[in-house]
């Protein structure tokens, strides 16, 4: 492992704990050293309290912090002291431990300090940095893992054995450390957990990492352990959108609420689910007890064994819980990983994000395997441990708050003609309420849009049959099917009379506003048909369809045609439980369409002030591409769940129509 130590970087980081975040940014840029969030590095700083006494304040990483990304304020500033007595009792409890620890936390605006706090404070050194580094939990899940540590590091590092999380690492660390640490101790290994280094300077506690996980890539190199070869395997059948979502249709079963899903099929992931030996390699645990919240204690393997690991899973728990005693709650008996030799690698969560922190996980875990694998012989830490960590109170807690979750959540939605208005407003309105969203629009843009896990820009000319069935393909391989599908792209060509309209143009609109939309409604019905809670269609109208204006015929009655398309729709999937409801809106002015000369054109033609003209209708309301996208995702919400077929306008009231 390179080291990232920049002489004239770290120059502009003045100040203990400015150098604290720089290299704290450092270790954050390697994903197999920390990954989402975890790893967390501190600085002990000697400052004068309100009283005018010194103190030792510890400032640790605190929660909710990314060290890539951290900043000062990232930071919890904790009193050492009442730390250092803490770890000098024989026995705390969870509750105690939490209490203590947001006790001493000196700072009331401060991030939540983290569970890991109390082993900083063990650690008498300045600087103190905590890893979770790949090549290391390689050599520590081998049968004699213990002693290749010992072997590769010698005195340069102590070694605690896995302990978990709370007072009992801390404990076991501090008693560790204070009796076996000397002149040459630069690290602290925890088995099957992670790293820790410290240093009197930043750079010291940092190179030292950089030092330890480089020995252990080493070691690994030596002992042919460290590059993974990939054999070609032979190219599996592909499952279709349609088994995919039907999979992901039975996860969501099984967890009692709608999951996303991402398939990978990259080569490292393929060559792992077709290996001979993946049932016993898969079926250990995972590489470390902190990621049994992201991944679930195993993957499931097979496809088509949902039932059985359905099953295992509540063995495992019925056994454990009555083990450890108390009141324990279930989690959702779902996998999380699927490994499938014809699918891939299928990771599933409640949200996009859960799902690429899973999708990560994984990913290093079976490196992970592989490495221990091509060593020695790849062997997890026993169930009770990841059980423990699984259930640990702080996250059955969690479980117990009531958790008020938007309503869209674990579901995703389609939307055509996203990159602006209505459309773009629809995205927004969607994401708001929790769910994945695709965006389709023919210009490019759409692909820059929005950068987050839950939101996917497609180029997409609806018009080609064969481009519709690439990005529900794209869309069930990203986030594993789709729920709610919001027809809203469409062309109002200018003004034009009857006689002088032509049949090409015509045939233009009738393409865009109807055809495509036949079309995607007719491809998408399979997937909608699987939507764990049932598909939803809402269809943007127009004010034309019940109160058509001259000069907009082709317009008008492609939007009429859809609208009794929708109606057919309703009729025929009313049994599938996919209702299909259309909302009618009158022009709205917040869009680029409408330039303040266009506006000013308009309004002279009716012979009133802009103003007037925004607001021509019954209750003198002005209407924004918001109200009409809130209205459309509202009707694929639990308000319009014993409705289908519906027409509702959203107009301000307009006497054609009332
Ligand atoms: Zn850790």
């Amino acid at each position: 492992m390179q080291s990232l130590w920049d002489e004239k970087e770290a120059a502009r980081y003045v100040g203990s704990l400015a150098q604290r975040v720089y290299t704290s940014r450092l270790l954050g840029q390697e994903k197999s050293l920390v990954l989402h969030g975890g790893g967390n590095t501190s600085v002990k700083i000697c400052e004068t309290n309100l009283f005018g006494e010194e103190e030792t304040i510890l400032c640790v990483k605190g929660s909710g912090s990314n060290l890539a990304t951290i900043e000062a304020a990232g930071f919890t500033p904790v009193r050492l002291e009442p730390l250092v007595r803490l770890l000098k009792l024989t026995a705390v409890s969870d509750a105690q431990w939490h209490n203590a620890l947001k006790g001493a936390v000196v700072d009331a605006r401060a991030p939540a300090a983290s569970v890991e706090t109390p082993l900083h404070a063990v650690l008498p050194h300045a600087y103190v940095d905590h890893t979770h580094p790949d090549a290391l939990l390689a050599v520590c899940s081998t049968p004699s893992g213990r002693e290749r540590v010992q072997e590769m590091y010698g005195d340069l590092v102590v070694i605690v054995p896995y302990c978990r999380s709370g007072f009992p690492i801390a404990k076991a660390c501090a008693g560790i450390f204070a009796a076996q640490a000397g002149e040459q101790t630069i690290g602290m290994v925890l088995m099957h957990h992670g790293l820790f280094t410290f240093g009197e300077t930043a750079q010291e506690a940092y190179e030292r990492t950089i030092d330890l996980v480089t020995r252990a890539e080493r070691y690994l190199e030596q002992h042919r352990a460290w590059h993974i070869a990939l054999p070609s395997v032979p190219a599996p059948a592909r499952p279709t959108r349609h088994d995919l979502s039907r999979l992901r249709q039975e996860v969501s079963a099984v967890a009692g609420f709608p999951l996303l899903m991402a398939t990978h099929t990259d080569p490292l992931g393929m060559a792992f689910v077709q290996r001979d030996d993946v049932a016993v390699l898969s079926q250990q645990g995972p590489a470390t007890p902190d990621h049994v919240i992201r991944t679930k204690n195993r993957p499931l393997l097979g496809s088509q064994n949902l039932a059985q690991f359905r099953a295992a899973y509540e063995r495992y728990f019925a056994t454990h819980a009555s083990r450890i005693g108390g009141e324990l709650t279930m989690l959702d008996p779902a996998p999380r990983v699927i490994l499938d030799p014809d699918y891939g690698v299928c990771v599933t969560g409640r949200t996009a994000k859960e799902t690429r922190m899973a999708g990560d996980i994984y990913r290093n875990t079976m490196e992970i395997i592989l490495r221990a694998t091509a060593l020695e012989q790849y062997r997890a830490l026993p169930e009770e441990d990841v059980f423990e960590m699984e259930y640990w109170a702080p996250e059955q807690a969690k479980l117990r708050r009531p958790e008020a979750l938007p309503m869209f959540t674990g579901e995703i939605a389609l939307v055509t003609g996203a990159a602006s208005g209505i459309g773009r407003a629809c995205v927004e309105a969607f994401l708001v309420r929790g769910a994945a969203v695709v965006g389709l629009d023919i210009n490019p843009a759409i692909t820059q849009m929005l950068e987050r896990d839950d939101f996917l820009g497609l180029v997409c000319d609806v018009t080609s049959e064969a481009a519709i069935a690439q990005v529900l393909d794209t869309t069930v391989r990203t986030f594993g099917g789709l729920d709610m599908l919001v027809l809203n792209a469409g062309i109002f060509p200018g003004g034009c009379r009857i006689e002088f309209l032509s049949l090409a143009e015509w045939r233009k609109v009738m393409t865009v506003n109807l055809d495509a939309n036949l079309v995607l409604m007719r491809d998408a019905y399979p997937l909608l048909k699987v939507a764990p809670r049932g598909g939803r269609v809402a269809v943007i109208g127009s004010k034309n369809v019940p109160a058509p204006g001259p000069g907009a015929a082709a317009y008008s009655a492609s939007k009429a045609a859809l609208n009794q398309l929708a109606r057919v729709a309703a009729l025929e999937w009313g049994r599938d439980g996919i209702r299909i409801n259309t909302l009618h809106p009158d022009a709205v002015f917040d869009t680029g369409l409408w330039t303040e000369e266009v506006l000013r054109s308009r309004a002279e033609h009716y012979g009133l002030t802009v103003d007037e003209y925004k607001r021509k209708n019954v209750l003198r309301v002005e209407l924004s591409s918001r109200d009409v996208a809130n209205l459309a995702a509202e009707l694929c919400g639990p308000l319009f769940g014993k409705i289908t077929g519906a027409q509702v306008p959203i107009d301000g009231g307009n006497e054609r129509v009332i």
